[in-house]
């Protein structure tokens, strides 16, 4: 039988993390129940360095169910992508496919075991993906169908409407772990895998408690970590941009000639001023761009661990 594990990375959640833990445990013990995953599944919580009680909840929660409730806590916080990952690649040798979800439980519970089916089938990977977003207030509406379209727009290949609620097969974890890379993008970097995959979709909740540890800073963050990890089309677009300008201050050049040829001499103090602004302008906003690439492999060639784990908590 096929041992599950729930990967849940949490960032001060102290308020949900009983109530997803009681979720999670009947998710799996209903499963367990019908036959589709081994008896030995389990839930494990990442904690991602979190400033309140989510840690000693963990190890509360692991007491009372050593069997099912595992944990891992890192030492700082570094991110949900990061915590994500430490929590996968823990999971990776314990299991034989594995369910990432937030801690909120937004992410719809019930459509798992639609999952472990599409996994019995022998999909690799399978996607949850949100069908509507009603729930969502218009702005994180609006900036997350951005988000998307952007991607699109900038070459990165994505699942529409998908975030990190996913499962991965045991072999898909070990390909996964095989990207080293530091500046992580998980679902960019999973269609890269390339195993069969599917879909299955359910409707996004509120919150059940606490507040969004997203806010607009960290969205950006992952929007622009996601391009300028996967695609390099800003370069592109950049030399597209100074070819244009070169071409805009050739017919200005030619305009200037003209007008200096007929005799009507420009006063120009004005254009010069404006088009040394503009220039720039374009400069530093070119050199701006460049130089975060330039950041990037200064992050990659340094090569250190993505995140450092201070405990385990298994049935071992
Ligand atoms: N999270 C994390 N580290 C962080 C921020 C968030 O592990 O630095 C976790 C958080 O606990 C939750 C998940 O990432 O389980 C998604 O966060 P949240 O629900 O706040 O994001 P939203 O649903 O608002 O996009
Ligand atoms: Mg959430």
């Amino acid at each position: 039988m096929d041992r599950l594990a729930i990967v849940v990375p949490c960032y001060n959640e102290e308020e949900v993390l009983k109530i997803a833990s009681k979720a999670l445990r009947d998710t799996l013990n209903d499963l367990i129940g019908k036959g589709k995953i081994a008896e030995n599944s389990y839930v494990l919580f990442v904690n991602d360095g979190s400033k309140d009680k989510t840690w000693e909840l963990i190890e509360e929660e692991h007491k009372e169910h050593p069997k099912q409730i595992f944990g891992v806590k890192l030492a700082g916080n570094v991110g949900h992508q990061y915590a994500l990952t430490a929590g996968l690649l823990t999971a990776m040798q314990m299991c034989d496919m594995s369910v990432s979800i937030d801690a909120d439980l937004q992410d719809d519970v019930a459509v798992i075991e639609e999952m472990v089916d599409k996994f019995h089938e022998g999909k690799d990977i399978v996607y949850g993906v949100r069908k509507k977003r009603d729930t969502d207030t218009f702005f994180k509406r609006f900036t997350a169908q951005s988000f998307y379209k952007l991607m699109n727009i900038m070459g990165v290949k994505t699942v529409y409407n998908h975030a990190d609620f996913r499962l991965m097969s045991q072999r898909a974890m070990v390909q996964f772990s095989e990207y080293k890379e530091s500046n992580l993008f998980i679902r960019g970097m999973i269609p890269l895998i390339g195993y069969e995959s599917d879909c299955v979709y359910y409707d996004r909740k509120e919150r059940v408690a606490g507040e969004s540890k997203y806010p607009l800073k960290k969205m950006l963050a992952l929007a622009f970590n996601g391009i300028s990890s996967f695609s390099v089309k800003p370069i592109t677009m950049v030399t597209g941009l100074g070819v244009v300008i070169i071409i805009i201050s050739i017919l200005a050049a030619i305009y200037a000639l003209i007008s200096y040829i007929a005799g009507r001499v420009e006063p120009g103090w004005t254009s010069l001023i404006l088009s040394i602004w503009f220039l720039g302008g374009v400069q530093l906003l070119c050199i701006g761009l460049i130089g975060q690439y330039i950041g990037k492999i200064y992050i990659e060639v340094k090569h250190r661990p993505r995140y450092n784990i201070e405990k385990i908590l298994t049935d071992k």
